[in-house]
């Protein structure tokens, strides 16, 4: 077998290969609105709230305030804001401090719809903030605990207005629970 065959005989291996392969597609739609005033009043007030909550987070050292409102489904609001520390990594989002105190204060009940806000104080807060990996990790996880899709509204102190109708469109191929048994 000469060099030019050998070289024929690799390539139609990877042929039959790339004839087995699979490809798939993960895509997802999500909603955006002009402004605050395009939403319907229950959104909207949501949106307010946790635009106004902003003012509650402790952010000494990135100066960019967030704010995260859930409406749970028994009625409750529950709002989280971000919570920095001197030592970097000890700082938590808002995000995550909401998913906290809402479990502790409603175990088991399921949260609606969660609106983020966010007041860069150093800078334009127009643009619809979106949450980091690791709450999109948290977020995923506490609507397999609870069984209920987390409904997302995003936004800055003004500008456009995203909504994502569940939390886990934003982290396709997850880890979870499922993956430890
Ligand atoms: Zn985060």
């Amino acid at each position: 077998m000469d060099e030019s065959s050998l070289q024929l005989c690799t390539e139609d291996f990877f042929l039959i290969l790339k004839y087995f392969m699979k490809k798939e597609t993960y895509q997802f739609s999500y909603d955006v609105f002009d402004s605050i005033e395009e939403l319907d009043e229950q959104d909207a007030w949501l949106l307010n709230e946790a635009r106004e909550v902003t003012s509650s987070a402790y952010a000494p050292y990135s100066n960019f305030n967030v704010g995260a409102v859930a409406k749970l489904s028994n009625g409750e609001i529950v709002a989280g804001t971000n919570q920095e520390n001197a030592s970097y990594p000890v700082g938590l989002c808002a995000e995550r401090v909401l998913l906290s105190s809402a479990a502790t204060l409603y175990p088991k009940i399921p949260i609606e719809t969660i609106a983020i806000s966010y007041n860069n104080t150093m800078g334009a807060s127009s643009h619809p903030i979106s949450p980091c990996g690791m709450c999109r990790q948290s977020l995923v996880e506490y609507q397999e605990r609870v069984n209920h899709p987390i409904r997302l509204i995003l936004s800055g102190l003004n500008g456009k207005v995203i909504v994502v109708a569940k939390a886990g469109m934003l982290l396709p191929l997850s880890f979870g629970s499922i993956d430890l048994k």
